[in-house]
């Protein structure tokens, strides 16, 4: 008797287990649903940008484009590793004034110089940063280094596509200021994944950029400009939508998630008139361009003969700690978009 008690406390023991598993599982994921909503923009970004590349480079970026495109989240992943990573991905720049924001110095000696370093890390670096990148891939390019080649244009290729989002240069990055809390993810994710297959990616061919800087600083202030639309126009459609209209539940697998209604993303879509897309594609042209400035500024090497190059155990298993990491952690830094 007292045998068969011990075996039902055991099954007892056994469902309260699995239910708690099956609780925690989808909590888990439910969490890594919600962080991978953008990347599904700089994916694409990278992607697309290997086709805008000269005959000399498309073969080599080809060859390693599921590389490129694979990790072109690691910048983001990194964020959840590195405390120094946040500040790369956006820069604050109303904090410096209005636009055109003349009072911040575009060069980061001089930037340096008048606001410290501090005072830039704390409000984002995302030019400057660039730049940096930019030149370290022009190095790798000039040691035929093809790890780092790879690595360094998935980077750079992520922090060009941050750069092109409206709301990686504001304070009110989320929409947290103005009461519209959850904007940043709703343009730069819900967006391009409801209407971005339907986006006209065909931008040309990658052009040589004379001035890394001041082609860097051209797009950070289009983005600049573009803020206020971004928040005035999702104001005026929330006031055209009732609430139950504006949030919907979706979806995903075993998960149901809340997020922008179809209808409301279509509407505010069409207010935008193609902002998204336009910025999608301004982001494919300008990451082909920096690839191929580094490739020309490093003398042009020949990328044919340059040696192949697959992940070592080691590499592969600090990738999945880093994504370990990503998937349990909490942001060092800002919780910022994508
Ligand atoms: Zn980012």
């Amino acid at each position: 008797m007292k045998k068969i008690q011990s075996l039902r406390f055991k099954y007892l023991y056994a469902i309260v287990f699995l239910v708690m598993l099956l609780v925690g599982s989808s909590l888990f994921l439910q969490k890594k649903a919600q962080a991978s909503w953008g990347f599904w923009a700089h994916q694409r970004i990278n992607r697309l940008a290997v086709f805008t590349l000269p005959p000399e480079m498309i073969k080599f970026y080809k060859k390693n484009i599921e590389y490129v495109t694979e990790h072109a989240i690691d910048p983001d992943k990194r964020r959840y590793a590195s405390k120094g990573e946040a500040p790369r991905h956006y820069i604050d720049i109303d904090h410096y004034g209005v636009y055109p924001f003349d009072s911040l110095p575009r060069q980061w000696d001089e930037a340096v110089e008048k606001y410290t370093e501090d005072t830039l890390n704390a409000y984002g670096i995302a030019p400057w940063n660039i730049e940096r990148f930019t030149r370290k891939l022009t190095r790798a390019f000039e040691e035929k280094n093809t790890r780092r080649i790879l690595q360094l244009s998935a980077d750079l290729g992520h922090y060009i596509g941050d750069g092109h989002v409206p709301l990686h240069t504001t304070k009110n990055y989320n929409g947290q200021l103005t009461n519209q809390k959850g904007i940043h993810g709703f343009w730069e994710s819900r967006l391009p994944e409801l209407f971005g297959d339907d986006y006209d990616y065909w931008v040309g061919k990658a052009q040589y950029l004379d001035n890394i800087n001041e082609y860097t600083w051209k797009f950070i202030l289009e983005s600049a400009s573009a803020v206020d639309s971004v928040l005035a126009m999702e104001r005026q459609v929330t006031a055209e939508f009732d609430t139950d209209q504006k949030y919907c539940y979706e979806q995903r697998g075993v998960i149901t998630m809340k997020t922008y209604c179809e209808d409301f993303s279509a509407r505010y879509g069409e207010l935008m008139d193609g902002m998204v897309e336009r910025r999608m594609r301004k982001a494919v042209l300008s990451v082909g361009s920096f690839w191929f400035t580094a490739w020309v500024n490093a003398g042009q090497p020949d990328l044919d003969t340059i040696e192949e190059w697959e992940l070592s155990q080691k590499e592969e298993e600090k990738d999945k700690a880093l994504e370990k990491l990503f998937k349990e952690g909490a942001i060092k830094g800002r919780e910022h978009g994508n």
